[in-house]
C-alpha cells in the first residue's frame, strides 16, 4: 500500500519533543495566574466572517493566507489563523463584561496559516495568547508587557528586547494617515506593486512591507509620535516610566505601525537575540476599539501572542527527553508473567512507571528492552524464583543486585523506587 503522509506545512511534534512544550506551557500557566489571567478554550474554527472583520479584508492574512472551506450547509468557516478574534467573540457571547469590569484571559492553542512554505514556518502553528478587557490605564499595558517579558525570561529566552511604539487613538492617528498618504503619493512610482496596491486599500500597511526599497523609502516617511494628542502623549510617557520602573529593556520603535484602525496607542514586539532581527519572539498591542466593532460593548483591550515554534526554536537545544521508567520486570516462565502483569500493572496503579514483556522473550532480550526504556531498576522474576518465594532487584545504574522476599513484594518495591527517586532529585 502507498502510505499516506503528512499535509505540506504540518508538522509533528515527537515524543522525545514534547517535553519543551509542556514546559513552556506550564510556565506560562504559572506565570500568567500569578497576575490573574484565567484559561478559556475557544475553537480552532470560526465564521470567516469574525476574522474578515477583525483582522482586516485587505490584510495578507485575510486575503492569501486564510484556511476557508464552506460547509455542508453553505456556510463559510476558516480555521482560526490567530485566537484574538475567537477571544474576543466569546467574551461578547458570554456576557463576560456583566461578571467583571476587568477580564484577563489566556489560550493556548493551534493556529492555521496557508504560508508560502520556508524554514521554521508551519502552515499549522501554535500560538500562546493572552488579552485584558476593560482597562485602559497604562499601567496595564507596562504590566501585560512586563508579563510577557517574565514569561519568556523564564522560559529561557537571553538577550530579550522589547520595542514599543504608540500608535495614536481616534482622534489623532487619522491625521498621521493623511500625512502618511500626502508622502507615499509623492514616491508611488518608486514602491513595490502590492505597496502600489495597498495605497489604496490600506496606506499603513506599507510600513510592514520586506521589499529594501520600500524599506528606505518608508524610513523618511511622517512618524506617528510626531502626531500624538496630548492624552496618547502622556499615556506613552507614562507606559515608558512604568516599564522603566520595571527595569525592563524597552526602545521605542517609531516605525511600528499596524495597519487597521483599531489599533489604538501601544503597540509592542519583544525580540531575542538568539534569532535574526527580523524575528519577533512575541507582539502586541492595544485595541481600544476592536470589541464594540465585533459588535460588543466599548471595552477597550489589549493583548499579545507568542510563537510557541519560534520561542523553542531560540532556546538553547533542550537536552532530548529520553523515556524514563522506575522499574522493569524482567518475567520468565508462565508463572512469572501472570505475577509479573498484575505486579507491573499495580505499580503503575500506586504511581509508579512499571513495563513488562508480555512474549516471554529470553531473559537478555528482556534486559537490552529495560535499557531501551532507560529504567532504573529491573525485577528479575522467573518460575525458579517464584518457588524460592524471591525475586532479583536490580539497579541498573550501579548494577547492584539484591534479593527481595515475594512478601509484600510491591510494598517494597514502591518504597525502594521512592527513595531512590528523592536521592536523584535532591
Ligand atoms: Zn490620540
Ligand atoms: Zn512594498
Amino acid at each position: 500500500m502507498k502510505k499516506i503522509t503528512l499535509i505540506k506545512g504540518f508538522k509533528d511534534i515527537l515524543p522525545d519533543d514534547s517535553p519543551a512544550w509542556r514546559r513552556i506551557e506550564s510556565i506560562a500557566r504559572d506565570v500568567f495566574a500569578c497576575f490573574g489571567f484565567r484559561e478559556i478554550r475557544v475553537p480552532i474554527m470560526e465564521k470567516t466572517e469574525l476574522f474578515k472583520r477583525s483582522i482586516g479584508e485587505t490584510t495578507d492574512i485575510v486575503e492569501k493566507e486564510m484556511y476557508t472551506f464552506r460547509d455542508r450547509d453553505d456556510e463559510l468557516l476558516t480555521l482560526r489563523p490567530e485566537a484574538t478574534a475567537s477571544v474576543i467573540r466569546a467574551y461578547i457571547e458570554h456576557n463576560m463584561l456583566s461578571e467583571n469590569p476587568i477580564a484577563k484571559l489566556y489560550t493556548i492553542g493551534p493556529m492555521f496559516r496557508r504560508e508560502r512554505p520556508q524554514k521554521g514556518r508551519f502552515r499549522q502553528f501554535h500560538q500562546l495568547d493572552a488579552e485584558v478587557f476593560g482597562d485602559e490605564q497604562p499601567q496595564t499595558d507596562a504590566e501585560v508587557i512586563f508579563m510577557l517579558f517574565h514569561f519568556l525570561h523564564r522560559a529561557g529566552l537571553t538577550q530579550l528586547a522589547v520595542e514599543i511604539n504608540s500608535l495614536g487613538c481616534k482622534a489623532c492617528r487619522p491625521k498621521f494617515s493623511e500625512a502618511v498618504v500626502a508622502y507615499l503619493k509623492d514616491v508611488q512610482n518608486a514602491l513595490c506593486p502590492d505597496c502600489q496596491r495597498r495605497m489604496n486599500t490600506n496606506p499603513l500597511r506599507v510600513f510592514d512591507c520586506k521589499v529594501e526599497n520600500c524599506g528606505s523609502i518608508i524610513a523618511k516617511a511622517p512618524q506617528i509620535l510626531a502626531y500624538l494628542c496630548g492624552s496618547c502623549q502622556n499615556h506613552f510617557t507614562a507606559v515608558k516610566s512604568y516599564l522603566a520602573d520595571l527595569k525592563v529593556p524597552c526602545s521605542v520603535n517609531p516605525m511600528m505601525v499596524r495597519g487597521l484602525d483599531y489599533y489604538t496607542r501601544t503597540a509592542f514586539e519583544v525580540k531575542s537575540g538568539a534569532l535574526g532581527a527580523q524575528n519577533a519572539v512575541a507582539g502586541g498591542g492595544r485595541y481600544d476599539g476592536l470589541v464594540s466593532f465585533l459588535g460588543g460593548p466599548e471595552v477597550t483591550g489589549i493583548g499579545f501572542a507568542v510563537g510557541l515554534e519560534r520561542l523553542l526554536a531560540s532556546l538553547p537545544q533542550a537536552e532530548q527527553a529520553k523515556y524514563q521508567t522506575d522499574i522493569f520486570i524482567a518475567a520468565l516462565g508462565d508463572r512469572a508473567q501472570k505475577t509479573g502483569f498484575s505486579l507491573t500493572n499495580e505499580l503503575r496503579r500506586a504511581g509508579i512507571s512499571a513495563e513488562t514483556d508480555y512474549g516471554n522473550k529470553s531473559l537478555k532480550s528482556q534486559m537490552k528492552r529495560a535499557d531501551k526504556l532507560n529504567s532504573s531498576f529491573t525485577l528479575i522474576l522467573g518460575d525458579k524464583e517464584i518457588d524460592e518465594k524471591q525475586a532479583q532487584l536490580r539497579n541498573m545504574k550501579t548494577k547492584d543486585q539484591q534479593a527481595l522476599s515475594l512478601d509484600n513484594l510491591q510494598e517494597k518495591l514502591i518504597s525502594i523506587i521512592l527513595n531512590s527517586n528523592e536521592c536523584r532529585d535532591g
